[in-house]
């Protein structure tokens, strides 16, 4: 019996956002895997084993989807949003990177999904309408330091900037310290989205400015979208403003 891995992607909540590949690829599994709550986001099936795990599990978790593989198993690790991003898929690669030779040979395939930064954005405008960038605030895996340096040049080089992981239980004042740094080198009214639980029934977008952003608004299951100098709003009467960055930019 021939095994398979596909790490794929959920995409931001909402059904309707999970592509019809990943879609198909979960009803053909037998072992589902991934951080407890996106497991539980798949339902159940006759046939399909499911292996929830801590957050904190990465490698153990694709190690363990290696093996299953290995084995025979048709095996899905799933990531909210995209596996590549900021998620399971690096894990794995690393893992294989890492680990048992003949884990070289195994048909692994990642299957994307639809990021937060996309759904945020698409929520708000389009505001990563001109060339941006993606930048985790969590320091579990690298040093607070390189995060700051990289807001920093993200600001300086005109970026529009995503922020992943901007807090959690463990992490409280990462945001509002990377909002004082880019407040040094961005301009006050740089228009800034917070999209929380972005395609969740409890979804909420608010528009604001860097000057304004307040980092207690934002919790783990919130994207922040910090424009660019030339990121713009456009006010409508009744309705949330419009939030865009122009295709084209001034040198
Ligand atoms: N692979 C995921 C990101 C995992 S990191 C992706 O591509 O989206 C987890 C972070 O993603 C969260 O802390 C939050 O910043 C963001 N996130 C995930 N789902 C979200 C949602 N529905 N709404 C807003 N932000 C979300």
């Amino acid at each position: 019996m021939s095994g398979w891995l596909a790490i794929a992607g959920l995409g931001p909540g909402a059904a309707e956002l999970v592509t019809p590949e990943v879609t198909q690829a979960l009803a053909q599994a037998t072992d589902l895997i991934g951080y407890a709550p996106y497991v539980a986001r798949v339902p159940e099936r006759v046939g399909l084993t499911r292996h929830g795990s801590d957050n904190r599990e990465e490698l153990d978790r694709a190690r363990l989807a290696l093996h299953l593989a290995a084995e025979g198993r048709r095996v899905i690790v799933v990531s909210s949003g995209d596996p590549g991003v900021f998620a399971m898929a690096a894990a794995v690669f690393e893992a294989v990177d890492c680990g048992d030779p003949s884990w070289r040979n195994l048909d692994i395939r990642v299957l994307p999904g639809i990021s937060a930064m996309f759904a945020a954005a698409a929520r708000a405008g389009a505001p990563l309408g001109h060339d941006f960038c993606a930048i985790n605030l969590s320091d579990n895996l690298k040093p607070w330091d390189l995060i700051e340096r990289r807001l920093r040049l993200a600001a300086q080089a005109g970026f529009v900037i995503a922020l992943y992981n901007p807090s959690s239980q463990a992490r409280h004042w990462q945001l509002g310290a990377a909002l004082e740094c880019l407040r040094r080198h961005l301009p006050p009214t740089t228009p800034t989205v917070f999209g929380r639980a972005v395609g969740r029934a409890d979804e909420t977008i608010a528009v604001t400015t860097l000057q304004s952003a307040d980092a207690s608004a934002a919790d783990m299951a919130t994207l922040i979208i910090i424009g660019s100098a030339e990121t713009r709003l456009v006010p409508r009467p009744g309705h949330a403003p419009l939030v865009y960055t122009p295709r084209s930019a001034l040198a």
